[in-house]
């Protein structure tokens, strides 16, 4: 299984974009899932996307945090290092940008680098800056993954008449002006390389805003927008009656029920909105919602 995250800002088309990318993948005989993270809803602000791609039937029901594949729709955001957070070594990075050098995720060890100026493709064709269908053209190439043919049936579910022309052209162009360097990683990253994928892995920057659910930063969103914060009671989960069955997982709307390092799910805190669905859903009743005030 392969696992992509899609970064991009509100009105660029990236949970589109992700959705027709799994379409793309059924279309070509795998097997995807794909679901958004909107945070902020608001345009111009930070969005997430998640899909996974495989041979077999797709369990993994959580947000991405160890991305093969990283899709970047929006150059801002490919100069902030945040949104390189948990990037798996030897992975693939596909970013809209025309200054390649400025890309904060440069010194990762990853086995493919592409680019293409994608606002510029999206405005010359369709005269707006919506880049989501020129980075899937870069997908495609980028990654070899999907067909571009099959992107063009799953373009065609979305969009008719000339929007849909218009996007194709964005959708080919993207294919043939992507520019690709590729790597050999190495087995074994350097120290500093590392740990300083390590620190954004499992220490993220501490935000000084200091309105961080109000506001939608530009730079860092996917720090300040954490959906746990108007949580007032959460799951807690009781091991001895946990059959480990993952229907936690596949069921919670926010994508945030995620196994542990002890084997067993957890609700990651910063995302969790307390709804109770995971607690429903679960049959051996291991889970019980219990009120924040009372942790
Ligand atoms: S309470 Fe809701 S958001 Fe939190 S882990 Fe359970 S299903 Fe997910
Ligand atoms: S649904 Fe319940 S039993 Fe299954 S893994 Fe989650 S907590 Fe455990």
């Amino acid at each position: 299984m392969g696992e992509i995250r899609l970064h991009g800002r509100g009105g660029q088309g990236t949970v589109i974009a992700a959705e027709m990318l799994a379409n793309a993948f059924v279309l070509g005989g795998k097997y995807a899932s794909v679901f958004p993270s909107f945070g902020v809803e608001r345009r111009g602000s930070a969005v997430m996307a998640f899909a996974r791609y495989g041979e077999t039937p797709i369990r993994e029901h959580t947000r991405v945090y160890r991305p093969d594949i990283l899709l970047m729709l929006d150059q801002s955001l490919t100069e902030n290092p945040t949104y390189y957070e948990g990037f798996r070594h030897g992975g693939i990075i596909i970013a809209n940008t025309k200054h390649e050098e400025n890309i904060a995720g440069l010194s990762l060890n990853q086995k493919v680098l592409a680019t293409v100026d994608a606002t510029r493709i999206a405005v010359e064709e369709t005269g707006s800056a919506v880049t989501n269908t020129c980075m899937l053209g870069a997908f495609a190439r980028g990654t070899g993954l999907v067909r571009l043919d099959d992107l063009k049936k799953a373009m065609a579910l979305y969009f008719k008449g000339e929007v849909l022309a218009k996007n194709l052209r964005v959708l080919e162009r993207g294919y043939e002006e992507l520019k690709v360097t590729t790597f050999t990683p190495q087995l074994a990253a350097p120290a500093a390389q590392l740990a300083a994928a390590v620190e954004l892995t499992i220490a993220p920057p501490k935000d000084t805003n200091p309105f961080p659910a109000a506001w939608s930063d530009v730079d860092k969103k996917m720090i300040t927008v954490q959906t746990g914060e108007w949580r007032f009671r959460r799951p807690e989960l009781h091991k001895a009656s946990c059959r480990l069955c993952g229907w936690c997982s596949v069921y919670c709307p926010a994508g945030c029920m995620q196994l542990g390092e002890d084997g067993y799910y957890h609700p990651d805190l910063a995302y969790c909105k307390g709804c109770g669905v995971c607690v429903n859903e679960c049959p051996a009743q291991a889970l019980k919602m219990t009120a924040e005030e009372v942790i």
